[in-house]
């Protein structure tokens, strides 16, 4: 076995000022960006699944990942030349609401490899133990919400979605108490580890803490590293790339954001510890994936009374983050005119992504303004008559566009009554739907792939995801592979598999972990 080629250059910890003191003590950390601290070991660290693309990324077998060896290190029990784990200290407005110093609770960072292809991969441990960031909790997770987050990153990254990934998925040997509802009722579960990668974990809320305390060098400091590291080709300008930088922030975001709109995914909870600086999908915890259509849902049983994560209400959240950036920032812009551009960006760019998914969900060589109202419509008509949106958006690109034809969407509808009662409005849909594609010069074929190239066919389903949690918690991982197998290729019909392109099953209603999640993981 080869023992990691890996090379590392930790330039977080090397270039920012990190907190003197190395215990795992839970405190507040001033004028530091992070703290020193090691995983704590566990009994008994077992890879049971991993990603062969992140491994092929980082320069290493997949016989390498599956060792014993490597399930030391990613369970935390042991550290490679040039690893040196630290946690790292943000803030965050949780909720609408500044929650203050948060950090890295339960996830430490092993080093940032430099990949054989010029790439920056840093690796992060999500339950590896106490840091000073715990706040009291334990630093470790459950094998529940690890399947979870190993499962939706690969999946969100093979939809074209951006998001941190995930190399592996260690149980640990030991159990985690939850409350999973938090009513009192805590039980022992499974304790796993997910070892995530990304090219950086910076957080809005890294940005948000300095500011709040008024660090404005400290503020400084990070933003010129994070431009230097993370955002290079717009190190070497002038005077303006602050105002550049927090531009392209806000782009990313809104194509992110969109792509969230276009498969269908519910983050669950949009804080401002939870948004990556490079607008990649981060933290995933009780997210969901829409079954029915429906603007106003949400996966998150925290938020089930505001619903100030809902679906609908995704891109709007991400402005109003973004505008918490912009004011963490404004201390750094003599004139705050920049950051408005950058906010007037995000609409902008959310808007002109929006058409790109309207054009390409109907299968039009472009979004017209009449094609926006087009697909409203259809969307109220589809939340009204409780219709799957990944099953029929699919159907819809199957059919033979110049004769509408009702009878292949009928399985996209989850109540019977409701679909006889909207036939009409559907039929009068298709058909105006029908007018637009005659004037529209993409062929049929054409259509087809475009339609079929924006509408995955395979979405991580919360009741597919418990499927494999149920199967995992009885010692059966097979699930877990099957799903990752699947979910590689979402746009390719995959015949046999065609029990994971299926709705939810009436049983998945009102079950726990498919319908709503708790926080808790
Ligand atoms: P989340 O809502 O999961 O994004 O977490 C919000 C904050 O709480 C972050 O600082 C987490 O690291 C921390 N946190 C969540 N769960 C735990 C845990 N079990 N132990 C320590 N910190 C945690
Ligand atoms: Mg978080």
């Amino acid at each position: 076995m080869s023992l990691t080629p890996l090379q590392f250059d930790n330039a977080f910890i090397r270039d920012l000022p990190g907190d003197p003191d190395h215990g795992r003590g839970t405190r507040l950390v001033q004028g530091a960006l992070y703290s020193r601290v090691d995983p704590s070991p566990v009994a008994a660290p077992r890879t049971i699944a991993w990603s062969r693309e992140v491994a092929a990324a980082l320069g290493l077998t997949e016989a390498d990942v599956a060792s014993p060896f490597f399930a030391h290190v990613l369970g935390g029990n042991g550290l490679l030349g040039g690893m040196q784990p630290w946690a790292s200290n943000y803030g965050g407005h949780q909720f609408g609401a500044w929650a203050g110093q948060l950090g890295d609770g339960r996830a430490i960072s092993l080093g940032e490899v430099l990949t054989g292809n010029g790439e920056r991969l840093e690796l992060q441990l999500k339950g590896a133990g106490a840091t000073p960031y715990s706040r009291g909790a334990d630093g470790r997770a459950v094998l529940r919400s690890s399947i979870r987050e190993f499962l939706c990153s690969e999946a969100m990254h093979h939809l074209g979605v951006p998001t941190t990934r995930a190399l592996s998925l260690v149980v640990t040997g030991e159990t985690v108490e939850r409350d999973m509802f938090y009513d009192g009722h805590p039980q022992d579960e499974p304790g796993a580890i997910v070892c995530r990668v990304a090219p950086s974990f910076i957080r809005f809320g890294h940005f948000e803490l300095p500011a709040s305390r008024g660090d404005i060098a400290l503020l400084r400091q990070l933003v010129d590293f994070t431009i230097r590291r993370d955002f290079p080709e717009l190190a070497g300008t002038d005077e303006t790339r602050y105002g550049d930088w927090f531009s392209e922030v806000c782009a990313s975001t809104a194509r992110t954001v969109a792509h969230w709109m276009r498969v269908g995914f519910v983050h669950g909870v949009m804080n401002t510890d939870n948004m990556s600086i490079l607008g990649l999908t981060i933290d995933y915890g009780p997210y969901g994936w829409i079954d029915n259509f429906d603007l106003d849902w949400t996966p998150n049983t925290t938020d089930a009374m505001r619903r100030r994560y809902r679906f609908g209400q995704q891109p709007n959240v991400a402005w109003w983050n973004l505008s918490r950036l912009a004011a963490a920032l404004a201390p750094l812009f003599e004139d705050v005119a920049p950051l408005q551009t950058g906010l007037d960006r995000y609409a902008a760019e959310y808007a002109l992504q929006n058409r790109h998914n309207v054009a390409s969900k109907l299968g039009l060589a472009e979004c017209r303004d009449d094609d926006l109202a087009r697909m409203n419509t259809l969307q109220q008509y589809m939340q009204q008559a409780e219709v799957d949106m990944t099953l029929f958006f699919r159907a819809l690109g199957n059919m033979d566009s110049n004769v509408p034809q009702w009878a292949s969407l009928r399985h996209a509808f989850y109540d019977d009554a409701k679909r006889d009662a909207a036939g009409p409005d559907f039929l009068h849909w298709l058909n105006d739907y029908a007018a637009r594609l005659r004037e529209d010069p993409l062929t049929a074929e054409q259509r087809r792939q475009q339609m079929h190239a924006a509408n995955p066919c395979y979405v991580l389903r919360n009741y597919l995801a418990q499927e494999a949690i149920d199967r995992a918690t009885q010692g059966d991982y097979e699930g877990i592979h099957t799903l990752l197998d699947v979910l590689r290729r979402p746009y390719d019909e995959q015949p046999g598999h065609e029990h994971f392109a299926q709705k939810r099953p009436e049983w998945a209603k009102s079950r726990a972990g498919c319908s709503m999640l708790s926080c808790s993981s």
